[in-house]
């Protein structure tokens, strides 16, 4: 089976390829398929600036039996109600298509590359949708489909990738679990039960589906005689892979034992005991990262010019970007106490530890220390294993 996946231009490409590597990340007979560089773009006739319906208007507009099928997404006013962050306005306008202009799109994108009529495309879209929802398949060509890709921090905090992995796999299921759009529409579960058909109205819903990454027994034997064992246990081990890096990310695991950290040949930096979650940094952080893990005993800010030679060294077997001299550049830039370089490169390394494995077991990863203070990294470096 083939999902091919597709972005607007919106989508962030960091987003994009967490989703895919997350995707990929398992074996199995399902194949994700994707184009970086192939952006579906929206044009002004193909949205509107709409004003988000109000809550009360929203729940008359839209019966709750109508807000079914595959992730109905509230209004953003119910996600008000659940919002986990406090100060926090919403935007009161903002663009919006309608479903035939996303399938439009789909389907354009399927014929322009010959892609046969059993492969989904799938499309990641920025852009919200007539009636607010998530992710849906398209009732006319159910190999398309689409998932709304912003707004998922005001749900749940860890990645966007996370969940939005989640739904191409939820799609890729429930097109199979159904007939048919009504069939999908009325099988939905209306009380959560922890299965990929729940009907999620409410935040905590949705995390719950996201946590248990299970497929129920009425569900699993809808989808028995449509997809082979191989690709039913691929989706599910995929789910799983998804379950165990997003507890790590919540701090729903605390106390557990610290993973080693590994830096393999491409010099990508995986946890692997934390469900094999990949830490992503830009070349420099990294390379300031490396410097980092190979001092223990720390480095004060005011003292990495002190250590520009092995930063370069380090720097230039990692990146392949530009030429020497601008390499160059970007490293004087950081070891320079008087420009703020250094400070945003560790304060980026932090945020890619707690987005990946939250707060509690990130800090004994990323470079930490006061103002003035020695910066260091704490993890023992017998966890530490560079290939
Ligand atoms: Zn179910």
């Amino acid at each position: 089976m083939k999902v091919h996946l597709i972005k607007d231009s919106e989508v962030g490409k960091d987003v994009f390829s967490e989703v895919v590597d997350l995707l990929q990340s398992i074996n199995g007979p399902i194949e994700f398929l994707y184009d970086i560089n192939n952006t579906i773009d929206f044009t002004e006739d193909d949205v509107e600036d709409s004003q988000v319906l109000e809550q009360k208007k929203f729940e008359k507009a839209i019966p709750p039996e109508e807000r079914i099928y595959a992730n109905m997404r509230p209004s953003k006013e119910i996600e008000f109600e659940f919002r986990p962050f406090k100060n926090f306005t919403f935007p009161l306008f903002r663009k919006t298509t309608k479903w035939t202009t996303i399938f439009n799109k789909c389907n354009h994108y399927r014929n322009k590359n010959n892609i046969p009529e059993n492969e989904f495309v799938i499309l990641l879209t920025e852009v919200s949708n007539t009636n607010n929802w998530f992710a849906s398949l398209d009732e006319k060509m159910p190999f398309n489909g689409f998932i709304h890709t912003a707004d998922w921090n005001h749900f749940i905090k860890c990645q966007d990738s996370f969940p939005i992995a989640y739904e191409v796999i939820a799609l890729v299921l429930q097109k199979h679990m159904f007939i048919d759009y009504n069939e999908a529409r009325i099988s939905v579960h209306i009380e959560p039960i922890g299965c990929v058909n729940d009907l999620c109205l409410e935040k905590k819903n949705i995390i719950l589906k996201l946590r248990t990454a299970d497929v129920c027994q009425d569900c699993m034997n809808k989808l028995k005689d449509k997809l082979s064992i191989a690709e039913i246990q691929h989706a599910l081990n995929i789910m799983d892979s998804l379950r165990v890096k997003m507890l790590f990310s919540q701090n729903l695991r605390q106390n557990v034992i610290l993973s080693k950290l590994i830096i393999d040949d491409n010099n990508r930096i995986f946890l692997p005991d934390f469900g094999n979650i990949e830490i992503k940094l830009r070349p420099l952080e990294k390379a300031l990262y490396r410097l980092y893990l190979d001092h223990p005993e720390g480095i004060g800010l005011s003292f990495l010019c002190d250590h520009k030679e092995e930063l370069y060294e380090i720097y230039t077997k990692l990146s392949s970007l530009g030429a020497l001299n601008e390499m160059k550049v970007r490293i004087d830039d950081i070891v320079n106490v008087t420009k703020n370089s250094s400070a945003e490169k560790i304060s980026k390394i932090k945020t890619a530890f707690v987005k990946a494995i939250g707060d509690n077991l990130a800090k004994h990863y990323y470079i930490h220390g006061g103002n003035g203070e020695v910066k260091k990294v704490d993890l023992d470096r017998d966890l530490v294993e560079i290939k």
